[in-house]
């Protein structure tokens, strides 16, 4: 992954640049939110975002903080 898409939070440990900021928004995504957007390093992903699920709890969360609705269910 680019050194430049990371932020060091500690020796062991780093972060998506961007995902800190209000709003928040990943250095890597690409695209407009609403629209369409596709992760740039999508193959080189972290876990955390390996691990996250489309149409959770969290996904709904996520998008309603930047003011989109849940996901219709499958
Ligand atoms: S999936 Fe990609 S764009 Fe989304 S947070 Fe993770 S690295 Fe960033």
């Amino acid at each position: 992954m680019p050194s430049g898409l990371t932020v060091e939070v500690n020796g062991n440990t780093a972060r998506m640049r961007g995902t800190d900021h209000w709003p928040p928004r990943c250095a890597a995504l690409t695209g407009k939110l609403g629209e369409q957007v596709a992760c740039g390093i999508y193959e080189w992903r972290p876990s955390p975002c390996r691990e996250f699920e489309e149409g959770s709890e969290a996904c709904h969360r996520a998008r309603a903080k930047v003011g989109l609705p849940p996901l219709p269910e499958a």
